[in-house]
C-alpha cells in the first residue's frame, strides 16, 4: 500500500503541492487535473524521483528514502516526457531499462518478449523508436514501465496526444494489468480513465479537490452518471487545459 502523507512541494516560490494526503492501495487510480495541477510533480515524488520540501510517502509503512534500490525494483514509471530514445529499436530500449532496473541476464530475454506481447509491440520491435507513432511510442513506454512486474505502476498521462482509438486502446492495456497491485494514472480527460478506475483523484492547484468512486462523486455533484459533469464542477473552464 502505498500512502502520502501531508507532502508540499516548493519550487523557489512557486508551490506546486500543498499537504497533500493520500492511500493508495491495490487498484486503478486516476489523477485528474489540468496542465498545471500537480500531477507530474506529485507522480515524481512518489516514485523518489524527486524529494517533497515537506511530508513523507510510505510504501506499505516504510518510508521510501528508507527503502532505497528495494523501491526502485518495485516500481515501473512511465514518464510524460518521450522522445528520449529515438535512435534506439523498442527492443533495445528495453533491454537498456530493464539493465537499468537489475533484472538479471537470465529472465531479460523473456522478460522483454512478456512486456512487448502485452502492449502487442513484438512486430515493431526492431524498428527504431523514432518511427514509431505517438501510440506505438506510449505502447512502449508503458512496456518498460511494467518490466519485472512492479507493484506500483505510476503513468503520467500514458493518453497524450493520442487520437481517440489508441486512447481507447490504452486503457484497455491499463485495464489487464490491473491486480495484485497499485496503479496510478494521469490524464485531463475524463473519458481516458473514469470507464476503469476504482478511484478518481481531483487535483487543483496543488490539492486534492475530491476524491472517490465514480459512483460517490456522481452522486455528491449532482444526479447525473456522468463523471465529465463533476470534472467540470470542480475546475470549470480551467479545466479544459
Ligand atoms: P501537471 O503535471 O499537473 O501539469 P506539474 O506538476 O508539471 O503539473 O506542475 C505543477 C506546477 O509546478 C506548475 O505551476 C509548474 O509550472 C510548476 N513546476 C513544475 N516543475 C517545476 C520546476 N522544475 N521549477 C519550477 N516550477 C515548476
Ligand atoms: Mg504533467
Amino acid at each position: 500500500m502505498l500512502t502520502l502523507d501531508n507532502i508540499t512541494k516548493k519550487y523557489r516560490d512557486k508551490t506546486a503541492l500543498l499537504h497533500v494526503s493520500l492511500e493508495l492501495d491495490c487498484g486503478i487510480y486516476g489523477l485528474l487535473g489540468p496542465n498545471g495541477a500537480g500531477k507530474s510533480t506529485l507522480m515524481n515524488i512518489i516514485t523518489g524521483n524527486i524529494r517533497p520540501t515537506e511530508g513523507c510517502v510510505f510504501w506499505d509503512g516504510t518510508d521510501i528514502q528508507r527503502l532505497g534500490g528495494s523501491f526502485r525494483s518495485l516500481i515501473g514509471y512511465a514518464p510524460q516526457q518521450q522522445g528520449l530514445y529515438n535512435s534506439f529499436s523498442g527492443r533495445r530500449f528495453l533491454a537498456y531499462m530493464a539493465a537499468l532496473k537489475g533484472i538479471s541476464k537470465k529472465e531479460v530475454r523473456d522478460e522483454i518478449e512478456r512486456v512487448l506481447s502485452y502492449v502487442n509491440m513484438q512486430e515493431a520491435a526492431d524498428r527504431t523508436i523514432g518511427s514509431y507513432s505517438g501510440g506505438m511510442k506510449q505502447r512502449i513506454l508503458i512496456a518498460q514501465a511494467i518490466l519485472g512486474n512492479p507493484r506500483l505502476l505510476v503513468l503520467d498521462e500514458p493518453t497524450a496526444g493520442l487520437d481517440p482509438k489508441e486512447r481507447v486502446r490504452i486503457r484497455e492495456q491499463i485495464e489487464k494489468l490491473a491486480g495484485n497491485k497499485v496503479i496510478l494514472v494521469s490524464t485531463h480527460v475524463v473519458s481516458d480513465i473514469a470507464p476503469i478506475a476504482g478511484e478518481l483523484c481531483f487535483l487543483r492547484s496543488g490539492s486534492i479537490a475530491d476524491r472517490g468512486t465514480v459512483e460517490y462523486l456522481c452522486a455528491k455533484y449532482g444526479d447525473s452518471r456522468d463523471v465529465e459533469e463533476v470534472y467540470m464542477h470542480i475546475f470549470g473552464e480551467e479545466g479544459q487545459k
